[in-house]
This record gives structure tokens, sequence and C-alpha cells, in this order.
């Protein structure tokens, strides 16, 4: 089409809204177009030259809607753009050229995916369409573009209608929003002030039960400490009885010294009992750490308990340690494992008792593994407390205190490590003590080896 007076601005407008229909666009977009055009054509009139529009379908990529508005006045095209900034807002791209020969307006806008495909035929028909025509008069012209910002304005309100609308609906909700916020803070300062009140409480009862603890090993000590001297006088005095140098004893005598022997024995090993046990939870029990040579002491534990080892049926192993040496105190770890092999050769009927060492990563594990009586898992925990012996559970020699386990266990913890069962009833237990391989001391500055 030709731009050549005010009159043919109409006919662009109405020609750009026919193209526009033709080629699939949207209602609200046939008016952007044609919006768009009319306001171009308008400047462009304005400059006073002669102007060419051109419509052109793009196929390549998103299919788009290009016209192009060419003119042959050159110059100006910075100024041009500027005055046509916001018309650019109602199409795609709006892009303008000057190429030293004249200036071009060139405007896009894409098909919506939904468009009819734009084959060549169809290019055909819709051009024949065109060409068939006729302009209206500015008259139409205007009561088209009247209908078409009634029918915006509409749409502006709908729009307004619809916002204030969405509005109200989020004010609302904001309001619901802020309601359960307070309700829930409230209910955690609630909550809080609960926790707070229970964490007091708890301090409290924890100081209680520990003044409590102490108050029991003090008095544990004190009082084993106090019967250990009268029982060792019974003993010794028995002793004499039967010695013999002594008056010869009729042989019921005999027996009832012999009987207040053993009594005095066995109070005696629960004194001593309890009285480590005192001193290690008193924390008076302070380890000597050295380098041990875990060689000559299994060579000591084997010697030191064949003798318990009487039955045939049972036979006692101590293997030959894999790891020659472990820094630790000598004593506490002897007294460990003397206890768990002890109980082992106590319950166990048949079979065998071994004791093993291995290195596991930076710790060493030793193993006291038996083919005894064996202990029900849902007591596994149990046997570390103090008095508890499993019920029914008979040891080949005689009753024991039930201090020795939970006595071993704190030991380990003092040398730095732990000391775990895992046992099957009839099958055997086995009684791993896990130690650091190196001790605290060494990383541990501050505290020197005592040694
Ligand atoms: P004690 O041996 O003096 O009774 P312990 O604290 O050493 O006390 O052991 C507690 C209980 O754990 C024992 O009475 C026994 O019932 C059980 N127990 C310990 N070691 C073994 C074991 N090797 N096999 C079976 N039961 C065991």
């Amino acid at each position: 089409m030709s731009l050549r007076v005010e009159q043919d601005i109409f006919a662009v407008r109405q020609l750009g809204r026919e193209v526009a229909r033709a080629v699939g666009l949207e209602s609200q977009d046939q008016t952007r177009v044609a919006t768009a055009l009319s306001e171009v054509c308008r400047v462009l009139l304005a400059v006073g030259a002669d102007t060419d529009v051109t419509f052109r379908v793009e196929s390549y990529g998103v299919p788009a809607l290009q016209v192009t508005m060419a003119h042959s006045a050159a110059g100006g095209s910075s100024r041009l753009a500027e005055q046509l900034q916001l018309v650019g807002r109602l199409v795609d791209t709006m892009e303008v050229d000057d190429g030293g020969i004249g200036t071009t307006v060139r405007m896009a806008r894409r098909l919506p995916s939904g468009a009819p495909v734009l084959t060549s035929t169809k290019m055909d028909e819709i051009r024949a369409a065109l060409a068939q025509h006729v302009p209206g008069t500015p008259l139409d012209e205007l009561a088209v573009q009247n209908q078409q910002l009634i029918a915006a304005l509409d749409e502006v309100r709908a729009q307004r209608d619809d916002l204030a609308r969405l509005n109200a609906e989020l004010e609302e909700t904001n309001r619901g929003v802020m309601a359960l916020y307070h309700q829930l803070s409230d209910e955690l300062e609630e909550t809080n002030r609960g926790v707070v009140a229970l964490y007091a409480e708890l301090d409290e009862k924890s100081v209680q039960l520990r003044a409590a603890s102490e108050a029991k090993s003090r008095f544990l000590a004190n009082v084993s400490h106090e019967l250990r001297a009268p029982v060792t006088a019974i003993i010794g005095l028995g002793r004499l009885m039967t010695d013999s140098s002594s008056d010869e004893l009729t042989a019921d005598q005999q027996r009832q010294v012999d009987l207040i022997r053993t009594s005095a024995s066995d109070l005696l090993s629960l004194v001593n009992g309890l009285l480590d046990l005192a001193k290690a939870e008193a924390g008076r029990l302070e380890p000597t750490w050295s380098e041990v040579d875990l060689k000559a002491m299994f060579g000591q534990l084997r010697g030191t308990l064949r003798p318990l080892a009487t039955r045939p049926e049972v036979e006692f192993v101590v293997d030959e340690p894999t790891v020659p040496t472990l820094r630790s105190d000598e004593v506490l770890l002897a007294q460990v494992l003397r206890n768990l092999l002890t109980n082992a050769l106590k319950f166990t009927e048949s079979g065998s008792v071994r004791l093993s060492v291995r290195p596991i990563g930076a710790d060493v594990e030793f193993v006291v593994a038996d083919t005894g009586t064996g202990i029900p898992s849902e007591l596994h925990e149990r046997i570390f407390e103090e008095f508890y012996q499993v019920p029914g559970s008979m040891s080949v020699s005689g009753r024991g205190t039930g201090l020795g386990l939970p006595y071993a266990r704190r030991l380990a913890g003092i040398l730095g490590g732990g000391l775990r069962v895992a046992s099957t009833p009839g099958t055997g237990s086995t009684f791993t003590l896990q130690l650091p391989a190196a001790d605290e001391s060494a990383t541990d500055k501050t505290s020197e080896p005592a040694s």
C-alpha cells in the first residue's frame, strides 16, 4: 500500500486489521496492530514523504506478521524512534532504520500457537481476499475504532473489578494468616515457657541425683572400708583355729569353722567389689599410663587362671597377642580381662573359653569368647547393672556378687574405651573390650602420662 494523503491512514489501518485477522492474530492483537499502524502512518505523514507499506509473514522460527513502512526521506530516524516509543509497546518488535537512502520502520507481532498454518495456497487465498477488500469511509473506521475502544474500556473495567475482588480475597487471607501467626506465636511462647520450666526442673533433679549418687559412693566406700578389717580378722582367726599348731577340733567343729571361713571369704570379696566400684564411681581411680607388654600380660593371665579351668570338658585358650604392645594402665586392663575370663570359666560347662586381641582401625579389641550358658538378649544391658545376675543362671563355682561386670565397664570407660556383649542362650557369650590404641594423654597434652 502507499501512504500519500491523510485519508490513506484509515485505509492502511483497515487493511492492517484485515491482514492481522486473515493470518490468525486474535481480536485484541488485530486492534493492536491496526492502532500501531495508524500511529506510525500519522507520524510519517507529518514528516511529509510518501511511504510504502508492506505486509509479510515470516515463517522461519516462530511465525510472525511483519510490517515494513519505508519512505524516501533520510535522516531523523532517532527522533522518529523516540516519537514511536509508546507505539512500540503495541507490537513485539519495532525498529527504525536509517539506511542513508530513506527511513524504514519495521514492526512485528508473533502469531499465536493455535493460528492456522500459512501454506502458499493459504497465502494466495489471503492475497485474493485482500484484493477484494473495499476500504470503508473514515466515518466507518471511526465507528469501528469507537467500538474497539468501548470493548477495551469494558475489559479494563472487568479487570479492575477482578483486581478489586482479588485484593479483597488477599486481604481476607492475610487476616487469616495473621490470626494463625498470632495463635502459633502464643502457643510457641507457651510451649517455650513449659520447656524452660522443664529444663529448670531437670537441672534440679540432676543436681539431686548427682548428690545422691555421691552420697551412695561415699557410703559404700566408708562401710566397705570399715567392714574389711573385721572380716579379714575372722578369716585369719578361722585359719588359726584350723592350724596344725592349734588344739585339735572335732569333725563338727572343723566343719563349722570351714563354713565360717568360706562365708567370711565371700563377704570379703563382696566388700572388695563394693570398694572397687565405689572408688571407680567416685572418680578416684587415676589410670597410670604405660606401654603394656601384651605378650607378658597374656602369659600371666594364662598362668593365674589355669587353676580355675579345672573341667577337662572346657578348653582354656589364651591366644598369642597379634598386637605386641598397647599404651594403657596395666593393672586396670588385667583386672577387666581377669574378670571377663573368670566369668566365662564360671558359666561354661563344656567347650572352650578363649582370649584374643585384634587391631580394629585406630582401636584395639580384646575378645573373651565362651561356649557357655549364654545370656538372653533382653538382659544384655542389665548384666552391667550393680548386683544384677541372670535369674536361674548357675555358675559352675557358686554364686558371685553381681558387681564384676559393672566394675569392668567402669574400668573400660576410665581406660577410654567401652565394653559390650554379644550372646545367645545355649550357644555362648562374647565380651568385647574396645580400647583406643593410643592413650588419651597422648592427644591431651595437659595431662602428662603418670608413668
Ligand atoms: P557375678 O559374675 O559375680 O555374678 P557379674 O557382674 O560379673 O557378676 O555378672 C553378672 C551376671 O551376668 C552373672 O551373674 C551372670 O548371670 C551373667 N554373666 C556374666 N558373664 C557371663 C558369661 N560369660 N556367660 C553367661 N552369663 C554371664
